[in-house]
């Protein structure tokens, strides 16, 4: 069974405008992620992508068609049931999203604190995930302090504490220079290989795809026009 399955997905929005037309941001997605997969989605701006992640952690509700995540439909849960499934799926933002006004530990402390895990834990687990990025000895700097890559570091970090099964990047590294593009792509690889979370990225640049990637959606215009291996969709002619 596909960790995460999508079938005949659509996302319509109401016209912004009166008389101005309906966007189907999404139109009629099919598509299945194995558990351990690295699943790049790919496309021009405007395509849907965001739109995409947004259902799979029910942020919004689809239009019509049915998300499974781990066998359950997430379309009508309950919050207590919509809770569990956030708790499993981490993310990470382009603008990192980080707390401006809490220190490193506490940024990713605090999804842990939302949870109700007890004190000793947490520090734990805290301590063990910024060993992990790398950032051990910022842990009581303030995300300001911090270069681009660093902030992503404790972005990763963060997504993680909660333990989920599947990490959400919506264009992770799209406001990173080349080099640290790569010391963040190396660290989700190890994210995959190590942890064996399942990710799903989000990004317009092919390059992210064919250093990360296993399997590609390519979206246009909300639909997918192309999916399988990287190696077979970005081979054919
Ligand atoms: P991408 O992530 O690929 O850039 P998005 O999913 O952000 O694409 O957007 C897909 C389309 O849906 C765009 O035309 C966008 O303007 C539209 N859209 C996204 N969110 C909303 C919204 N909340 N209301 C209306 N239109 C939206
Ligand atoms: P609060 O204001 O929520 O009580 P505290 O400053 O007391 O926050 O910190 C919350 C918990 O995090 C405490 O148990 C504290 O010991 C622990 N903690 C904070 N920073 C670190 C750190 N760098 N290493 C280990 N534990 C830390």
């Amino acid at each position: 069974m596909p960790l995460v399955s999508l079938r005949e997905v659509t996302k319509a929005y109401p016209s912004r405008s009166r008389g101005g037309y309906a966007v189907t941001a999404v139109d009629r997605v099919s598509l299945d992620i194995e558990a351990g997969d690295v699943y790049g989605i790919i496309g021009y701006s405007g395509a849907g992508k965001s739109t995409l992640v947004r259902l799979v952690n029910a942020l919004e509700p689809v239009t019509s068609g049915s998300i499974l995540v781990d066998g359950v439909e997430v379309t009508g849960l309950g919050e207590r049931e919509l809770r569990r499934l956030r708790l499993g799926i981490g993310m990470i933002f382009q603008q990192f999203n980080l707390f401006t006004s809490r220190t490193v530990w506490k940024n990713v402390a605090y999804p842990l604190r939302v949870a109700g895990l007890g004190r000793a834990e947490t520090a734990a687990r805290v301590d063990e995930l910024l060993a992990f990025v790398g950032l051990s000895d910022k842990a009581q700097a303030y995300p300001e302090q911090l270069s681009g890559g660093q902030k992503q570091r404790v972005g990763i970090a963060r997504a993680l504490a909660t333990r989920p099964r599947i990490l959400l990047a919506d264009e992770a590294t799209s406001a990173l220079d080349p080099e640290t593009t790569h010391e963040v792509l190396a660290l989700l690889k190890r994210v995959n290989e190590e942890f064996g979370v399942t990710i799903i990225v989000i990004t317009h640049e092919m390059d992210v795809i064919q250093t990360l990637a296993t399997k590609v959606a390519v979206m246009d215009a909300g639909r997918v026009v192309e999916h399988g291996e990287v190696f077979e969709v970005f081979s054919r002619p």
